[in-house]
């Protein structure tokens, strides 16, 4: 029998109104942000989300994070509807999930000693003695490879890494069951940001902890991720282990994606994936498949027409959204061979 997962995204949307005027402020449309998502995440598993910029990844690590309420949909950890969390089952959250995003510096006060920006968490979420405060921050402080002295320093006395390093202890000092990583490593030296993708793997062998990853760069994902999801528009359009689709990408929106920002080694860096193409706006898209108007692989009036839902693949775990593959008159061809050897 399958493990429950940990995280469980049902049907998730998020649609931001796009008013106009200045005083009597009129809804003219709304940004589909997220569209209908399902994820499932186990415990000790990473997630990746990918896709072009305005695709709804970072949306969707919001609404786990509880910093965006969903229009519709459920966002479940450990069975209970996080949007709807109150009292110490909300306090108990707040413990379980933490983050770390791109840039330490927007999370780390430069006023602050490293000591108090660690040990933060655990102060205010937790009942414990400055004795257990000071052994946990030192502990954490190890962990991340940082030695437990420097906590008296300021950030400024630290490099890039090592403030990613502050950053991450700090999410690690409650003991969390998940952490959402916004592309935890793009704003690193190329030199370092191995190093930081082996602390995380480390981390998570270590404290079984899972990961959601936002991440532009395909590089890092393939080195990080135990399963990729790639939106587009808001839609997850594919989503399977990452062996599988790294080894032959379905949809065709995945195999634009990956022949154009493939690098060769996942210590090269990408900044941005680019696609031939304007990404349609996300305030009115288009209708069908939201990818028909940049698909070379289009099969004609169905695919502007028709939605194409996201479904298993026969020999599979991946899911691709396709008329290619799953043909809306048929009862399901299989999506290519099962590459994953
Ligand atoms: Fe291309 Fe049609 Fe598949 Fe959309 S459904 S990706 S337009 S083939």
């Amino acid at each position: 029998m399958d493990a429950e997962p940990i995280l469980k995204l049902e049907s998730v949307t998020k649609h931001f109104p796009v008013t106009k005027g200045l005083i009597r402020e009129k809804v003219v449309g709304h940004v589909h942000a997220v569209d209908g998502i399902d994820l499932a995440l186990e415990a000790g598993e990473t997630l990746a989300l990918v896709g072009e910029s305005g695709c709804g990844k970072s949306t969707t690590a919001k609404l786990i994070l509880r910093q965006e309420t969903p229009t519709s949909g459920t966002v479940e950890m450990d069975g209970k509807n996080v949007h709807a969390l109150d009292g110490e089952e909300l306090r108990q959250f707040r413990v379980d999930v933490q983050a770390v995003f791109q840039d330490p510096w927007s999370s780390l006060n430069p006023r602050m000693r490293v000591y108090d920006i660690v040990s933060e968490a655990l102060v205010v979420n937790h009942k414990v003695s400055s004795v257990q405060v000071r052994e946990k921050v030192a502990n954490v402080l190890s962990a991340v490879g940082l030695r437990p002295e420097q906590a008296r320093n300021f950030p400024h006395e630290f490099s890039g890494g090592q403030r990613q390093r502050i950053a991450i202890a700090s999410a690690l000092i409650s003991d969390p069951k998940l952490l959402v990583l916004d592309e935890p490593v793009s704003a690193l030296d190329v030199s370092i940001r191995s190093q930081i993708m082996n602390l995380f793997k480390d981390l998570q062998a270590e404290f079984g902890m899972s990961y959601i990853m936002v991440a532009h760069d395909l590089g890092t994902t393939r080195y990080m991720a135990d399963k990729v999801a790639v939106m587009y528009l808001g839609r997850i359009v594919e989503i399977a282990p990452t062996r599988e689709l790294f080894a032959e990408p379905l949809h065709p929106y995945t195999k634009a994606l990956f022949s154009a920002a493939l690098p060769s080694h996942p210590d090269i860096a990408r900044e941005e994936i680019v696609l031939e193409g304007e990404v349609p706006s996300p305030i009115d898209p288009p209708p069908g498949c939201a990818f028909h108007p940049r698909c070379p692989m289009k099969i004609g009036k169905v695919c502007e027409t028709s939605i194409p839902k996201l479904k298993q693949c026969q020999r599979s775990a991946r899911k691709v959204a396709c008329h290619l593959h799953h043909p809306p008159d048929s009862t399901g061809i299989d999506c290519g061979e099962d590459t994953a050897s």
